[in-house]
């Protein structure tokens, strides 16, 4: 019971007792670890981090081929061809995509050509069967071509020693289609962090069971692992563990192995049963704060034997905001990637948005367009308890820790929740 104390105060928290929001994330990033690189197949690593900078071994093309359906020609065969006077060329051949066997062609001789085939030797160019007249023994050209005409030459698109891809990359399918083109079947990248997550709360049940009097569904533990996932990230959940120092403290032991990073929901305020602060610094080290935000005041940050801890309070809206605004951020860093923050777009807030003094507000909105750009709306009762209110969101609008309030019409920053 000693934590539980009151103050005799005014207010519940006094400005001076607040952390920055940026502050808190600074020192969870500057905790976390650079990640080791694994190898990976090709079709394992979209989406990931390249390690390192890979280049071409290879030509591509690796040979002239035909850029349409024809005939393999000599340029200076067909350098007079025109509509009015075409040229006629003997056909000699014919040869297929795939094709190994390319056929010898003297002047006045022609090869059928397909897209995708080798050119032969002695031709220089293709002319695109729609320009000739087609036939069996022979062709009539109705128009010249070029030499190189309509032929890939051999390394035009990549040559050995070209950079494919640099390293700090994220990988995207076009990345992916590049380095098969130039034959790199494994890449070394950054595995996504595994992240294990434990909800605490002697009144949680699975949401698969009927509550008890006084009990509630665990809404933190699927909705926590749904994000790590859709952050990237690999969630491992330990499930609910009750408001026990042992519970706690063996769920911490059995499951650090395993973990990139360490997540908690609940426990972390001010109540007789808060005993996760306690609990971690016990295991290794902790720090407790008072982050100038609403919703997720109250934050937990540490490390256990190396691994980096984030506690987040057991409100689902607060750990809903609390993950957006620092363990998306660390998941994102784990993963090598420099971009650690969703993109934001400025909108015009439909109606007075209100947020307290001191603190950063974070209110949850659908967004809509129209010629004018975007119009933030609340999605309704803003109270971190309100699961329906971060459900129906398109985004986060944030109000700066020096604005108490914004009237309808004016500009707020949101924090895109869709990717
Ligand atoms: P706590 O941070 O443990 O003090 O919890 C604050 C509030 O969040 C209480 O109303 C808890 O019942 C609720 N809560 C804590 N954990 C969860 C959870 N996993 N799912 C839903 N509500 C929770
Ligand atoms: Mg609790």
């Amino acid at each position: 019971m000693s934590r539980f104390v009151g103050h005799g105060r005014t207010e519940v928290t006094p400005v001076d007792e607040l952390t920055p929001v940026d502050d808190h994330l600074a020192a969870i990033l500057a905790m976390l670890g650079t990640p080791e690189p694994i190898e990976l197949r090709l079709a394992d690593a979209l989406g990931l981090v390249l390690a390192d900078d890979v280049a071409s071994t290879v030509s591509v093309p690796s040979f002239p081929n035909s850029g349409m359906d024809g005939y393999a020609v000599r340029s200076a065969d067909v350098e007079l061809a025109t509509g009015d006077a075409p040229v006629t060329l003997e056909i000699v051949g014919e040869v297929l995509a795939g094709s190994a066997d390319l056929p010898g062609m003297a002047a006045g001789q022609c090869v059928r050509i397909m897209t995708g085939a080798p050119v032969p030797a002695d031709a220089d160019a293709v002319v695109p069967v729609e320009t000739t007249s087609g036939g069996d023994g022979s062709t009539r050209v109705h128009r010249a071509v070029r030499r190189g005409q309509n032929v890939r030459q051999s390394g035009e698109d990549l040559q050995p020693g070209q950079a494919l891809v640099a390293a700090g990359r994220r990988l995207a399918p076009a990345d992916l289609a590049l380095l098969a083109a130039a034959g790199v079947t494994r890449v070394s990248c950054i595995p996504p962090p595994r992240v294990v997550i434990l909800v605490s709360g002697d009144e949680l049940v699975p949401a698969q069971h009927e509550p008890g009097p006084g009990q509630i569904r665990d809404v933190n533990g699927p909705m926590l692992a749904a994000m790590v996932r859709a952050a990237g990230g690999v969630p491992f959940s330990v499930g609910i563990v009750r408001d026990d120092r042992k519970a706690l403290m063996y769920a911490f032991d059995t499951n650090l192995g395993h973990a990139d990073l360490f997540i908690c929901s609940g426990g972390a305020s001010a109540g007789t049963h808060d005993l996760l602060p306690e609990v971690i610094g016990r295991l290794g080290e902790v720090t407790s704060v008072k982050v100038a935000m609403k919703p997720g005041m109250p934050q937990i940050r540490g490390r256990i034997a190396n691994t980096p801890v984030i506690g987040l309070p057991g409100n689902p809206v607060s750990s809903f905001v609390s993950f957006e605004a620092f363990v998306r951020p660390a998941i994102r860093h784990l993963q090598g990637r420099r971009d650690v923050q969703r993109p934001t777009v400025t909108a015009r807030a439909a109606e007075t948005l209100t947020s307290p003094t001191a603190k950063r507000g974070y209110l949850r909105v659908t967004l809509s367009r129209d010629d004018q750009g975007w119009t933030a709306t609340p999605t309704g009762h803003q109270g971190s308890h309100v699961i329906s209110s971060i459900a129906s969101a398109d985004g986060l609008a944030v109000v700066p820790e020096d604005v108490t309030q914004i009237v309808a019409g004016h500009e707020v920053r949101v924090h895109l929740l869709v990717e």
